[in-house]
C-alpha cells in the first residue's frame, strides 16, 4: 500500500476520533487528572449508540426467540470458575520487553507484523530475539508468559486466601448457572443464554482507542445443543451473526469469515470461524463463533462436583451438552458501526443554495442504532413557535431521544445534527401558525415533507420503530 494510502486511512481513523470526542461520544477516561491510558468513557451520545447496539442485540437474539434466555452473572466470581476454565493456568499472552527503552510488546503481534512486511521468507520462521524494538530498534528480551486476568482481594484480609479476578469474559457466569437456568426455565436442549456485561484483561498492549482496551464489555451466547446437531446449529449461528453485521450497516466487502485452523484452534474446539473487519489500522477480530464440545460443563463438573448432566425429557438420554458461542464485543461493535457510517461529503450536502460549501460530515448510522432519533429546530426564536416546538417534544419524547436547537441558521443546524447522525429534522417555519404542519427533513434522502402536527406521532412510528 503506497504511504499516501496508508495516511488516508489512518486520516479516517483520527477524523472520526476526533468527531466523537468532540460531539461527545467518547472522552478519555479521568481526563482532567492527565488521563489513564487505553481507558476511555462513553459520553451523552455514545452511551445512546451503545446502549442502542445492546438493546438492539438483546432484542435479536434473546427476547425475539424462544430458544434463549438472558442472564447477568456477578462480575467478580469463585476463584475456583477460572481454575476449571483453564483461565489460571493458561490465560496468558506471550510478553517481551525491550531491554533498552523498557516498552512492552506481545510478541505475537511483532511476529505478525514482521510476517507481512515485503521480502519475508516463510521458509524461515522468525525467532523474535531477531526482531529489534520497533520504538527504539533495541534488543527484545526472550518471551514470557503473561496471565491477562486482574487480580483482587475479597473483604477485609489482604491474603492468599482472599485473591478473586475480575472476569476475564462473561461466559464462565453462563456455565455455572447451567442447572440453575435448566431447572428454573424448563429449558429444553438445543436453548441458549445470552449475557452482556464487562470483561477485564490486563492486555500488553492497548490499541486503536476503544478496539482493545483493559475494560470493555461482551455480548455472548452459550447455546446448549446435542453432540449429533452441532453442525446445523453451526451454521446456523454464522447465519444470524452476518446478519448481525448487516444490521449494523457493515458492507460485505469490509467483513472476512476466517476459519481458524492448526494451532490457533483450541484443542477443545472442532470449528471456530473469527469474524474480522476490514479497521483502518488493519483487518482484525471483529467477533468470534466457537464450537467448544462439552468442554466447559465438563470441567465445571469437575471441579465443582456437581453433576451438570442433562436429562432429555423424551428419550431420557443422559449427557452433558456441547456448545457452541458466539462471542461480540459491544466496543468494536460500536467502533464498526461508526466506521462503516462515517461520510464526508466533498462540497456540502445542500443542493438548494449556491454559496461555496466545504465538505460536511455525516454519520449513516442504522435509524435503530442512532443516538438521537429527531431534533426540532424553530426557524424563530419568538412566539409561537417555541411554544409549538414545546408541544412536539411532549408528543415525542416518550418514545424517542429528542434534540432541542435553536442556535445558528437552519443550515448549519442540519449539519449540526447529520454530523450525529440523527435520522430527522423538524422545522417549526413560518407556515407552521397557518396550517399547524411543520417540515420534517429526512437524513439519508434530504426529502422534505410537511407533516401535520398532530399526524407526527404516527409519521414516525412507521419510520421510526
Ligand atoms: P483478540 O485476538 O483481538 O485479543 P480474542 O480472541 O482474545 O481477541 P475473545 O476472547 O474471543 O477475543 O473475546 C470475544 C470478543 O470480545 C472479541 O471478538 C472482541 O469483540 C471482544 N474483545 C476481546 N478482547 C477485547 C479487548 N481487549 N478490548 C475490546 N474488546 C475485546
Amino acid at each position: 500500500m503506497s504511504k499516501s494510502a496508508k495516511q488516508e486511512i489512518n486520516n479516517k481513523m483520527e477524523k472520526l476520533m476526533s468527531l466523537l470526542k468532540r460531539r461527545g461520544f467518547i472522552f478519555q477516561s479521568s481526563e482532567i487528572y492527565g488521563g489513564l491510558q487505553a481507558s476511555y468513557d462513553y459520553g451523552p451520545l455514545g452511551v445512546e449508540l451503545k446502549n442502542n447496539i445492546k438493546k438492539a442485540w438483546w432484542k435479536k437474539f434473546v427476547t425475539n426467540r424462544i430458544d434463549m434466555v438472558g442472564l447477568d452473572a456477578a462480575i467478580i466470581m469463585h476463584p475456583k470458575t477460572w481454575e476449571a476454565s483453564g483461565h489460571l493456568q493458561n490465560f496468558t499472552d506471550p510478553l517481551v520487553d525491550c531491554k533498552k527503552c523498557k516498552r512492552r510488546f506481545r510478541a505475537d503481534h511483532l511476529l505478525e507484523a514482521k510476517s507481512l512486511e515485503p521480502g519475508y521468507d516463510k521458509e524461515k520462521p522468525l525467532q523474535i530475539t531477531e526482531i529489534p524494538c520497533p520504538e527504539c530498534e533495541g534488543q527484545l528480551t526472550d518471551i514470557r508468559q503473561f496471565n491477562l486476568m486482574f487480580k483482587t482481594f475479597m473483604g477485609s484480609v489482604e491474603e492468599d486466601a482472599s485473591v478473586v479476578y475480575l472476569r476475564p469474559e462473561t461466559a464462565g457466569g453462563i456455565f455455572v448457572n447451567f442447572k440453575n437456568v435448566v431447572d428454573t426455565m424448563r429449558m429444553r436442549v438445543p436453548f441458549g443464554v445470552g449475557q452482556i456485561g464487562k470483561a477485564f484483561r490486563n492486555e500488553i498492549t492497548v490499541e486503536n482507542s476503544i478496539f482493545r482496551t483493559r475494560e470493555f464489555e461482551q455480548m455472548e451466547i452459550e447455546y446448549f445443543v446435542h453432540p449429533d446437531e452441532w453442525q446445523e446449529k453451526f451454521e446456523e449461528w454464522l447465519v444470524s451473526m452476518k446478519e448481525w453485521c448487516q444490521f449494523l450497516g457493515i458492507r460485505e466487502e469490509n467483513l472476512v469469515t476466517r476459519e481458524i485452523e492448526g494451532d490457533e484452534l483450541a484443542f477443545y474446539s472442532q470449528r471456530t470461524v473469527d469474524f474480522e473487519y476490514k479497521f483502518p489500522f488493519g483487518q482484525k477480530e471483529l467477533y468470534g463463533l466457537a464450537y467448544r464440545t462439552n468442554y466447559d460443563l465438563t470441567q465445571h463438573q469437575n471441579f465443582s462436583r456437581q453433576n451438570l448432566e442433562y436429562t432429555d425429557p423424551d428419550t431420557k438420554e443422559k449427557y452433558i451438552p456441547h456448545v457452541i458461542e458466539p462471542s461480540l464485543g459491544v466496543d468494536r461493535s460500536f467502533l464498526a458501526t461508526l466506521l462503516e457510517a462515517y461520510t464526508e461529503v466533498d462540497g456540502g450536502r445542500s443542493t438548494t443554495t449556491k454559496s461555496i460549501k466545504d465538505m460536511e460530515v455525516m454519520l449513516k448510522i442504522p435509524y435503530e442504532l442512532a443516538p438521537v432519533k429527531i431534533s426540532v429546530l424553530p426557524l424563530s426564536k419568538k412566539e409561537p413557535f417555541l411554544q409549538t416546538a414545546q408541544e412536539i417534544i411532549k408528543r415525542l419524547s416518550n418514545d424517542y431521544n429528542i434534540q432541542y436547537d435553536i442556535t445558528g441558521s437552519i443550515g448549519k443546524r442540519y449539519r449540526r445534527q447529520d454530523e450525529i447522525g440523527t435520522p430527522f429534522c423538524i422545522t417549526v417555519d413560518f407556515d407552521t401558525d397557518e396550517d399547524n404542519k411543520v417540515t420534517v427533513r429526512d437524513r439519508d434522502t434530504m426529502k422534505q415533507e410537511r407533516v401535520g402536527v398532530e399526524e407526527l406521532e404516527q409519521y414516525f412510528a412507521s419510520r421510526l420503530k
